[in-house]
């Protein structure tokens, strides 16, 4: 499961939940960026942040994990790059990959490096908001047969939510409570992430 993950929410532990019973995961992996290596409109904190509160927010699942792979790479990392290092770890013979994201990136997945090898070496499960346009997506599927079989379009409720609308909320002094787990709550205003001044109602 990659992402920014700034912050971590509720839609991103729904839509790892739903995947994990869907296609049958044995662990669903959350794997913050590091330094992305594509263009951003906006920088995320600190990956040290971030990996912190997604540890936080998955700590009691027995199958969801943390990995810091992409976080401590000193240079910017690509989702070939990961890919790559994950299949010599899990081989094709005995592991089957899926990365997890949300559809808005995977639509781009033509312009990130090496598009037909990262098909090759995983299976994307594509997480998008209910109104998200599915026609773009669908045209990139009839235009590349792999990605037919390859990526797999999961339509969830609770992705409603998004990291943005978290940012905003905070900035604008608006209560965050319920769209994140408790403790992401505490560390963020603990941390005075993202210039938040504690709503109103908030104690401690
Ligand atoms: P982003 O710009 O932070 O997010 C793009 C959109 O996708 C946002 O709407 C975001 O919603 C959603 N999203 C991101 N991660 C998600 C997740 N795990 N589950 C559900 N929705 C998610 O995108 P990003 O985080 O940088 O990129 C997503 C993943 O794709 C990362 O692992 C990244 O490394 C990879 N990627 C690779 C390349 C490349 O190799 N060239 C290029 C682009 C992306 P929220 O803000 O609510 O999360």
């Amino acid at each position: 499961m990659g992402g920014s993950f700034n912050p971590i929410h509720t839609g991103h532990l729904f839509l790892a939940e739903q995947a994990r019973v869907c296609f049958q995961l044995q662990e669903v992996i959350f794997m913050p960026t590091g330094q992305p290596g594509y263009p951003k409109a906006e920088l995320p904190v600190d990956s040290v942040y971030r990996m912190e509160m997604t540890l936080l927010a998955i700590n009691d699942h027995p199958h969801f994990s943390l990995s810091s792979h992409e976080a401590e790479q000193d240079q910017p990392t690509f989702t070939i790059h990961t890919l790559k290092t994950f299949r010599k770890k899990y081989p094709s013979q005995t592991h089957e990959l899926f990365f997890i994201t949300g559809a808005d990136a995977v639509r781009d997945i033509l312009q990130w490096k090496e598009p037909e090898e990262l098909l090759h070496l995983s299976q994307f499960i594509a997480g998008s908001r209910p109104q998200y346009a599915l026609k773009e997506f669908k045209e990139l599927m009839e235009q590349w047969p792999l990605a037919k079989t390859r990526i797999h379009f999961m339509q969830i409720p609770l992705l409603e939510i998004s990291s943005r609308l978290i940012r905003d909320y905070l900035r604008q002094g608006k209560s965050i409570r319920y769209l994140v787990p408790a403790s992401v709550e505490d560390y963020i205003y603990k941390h005075q992430l993202y210039s938040c001044e504690r709503s109103v109602g908030q104690t401690s």
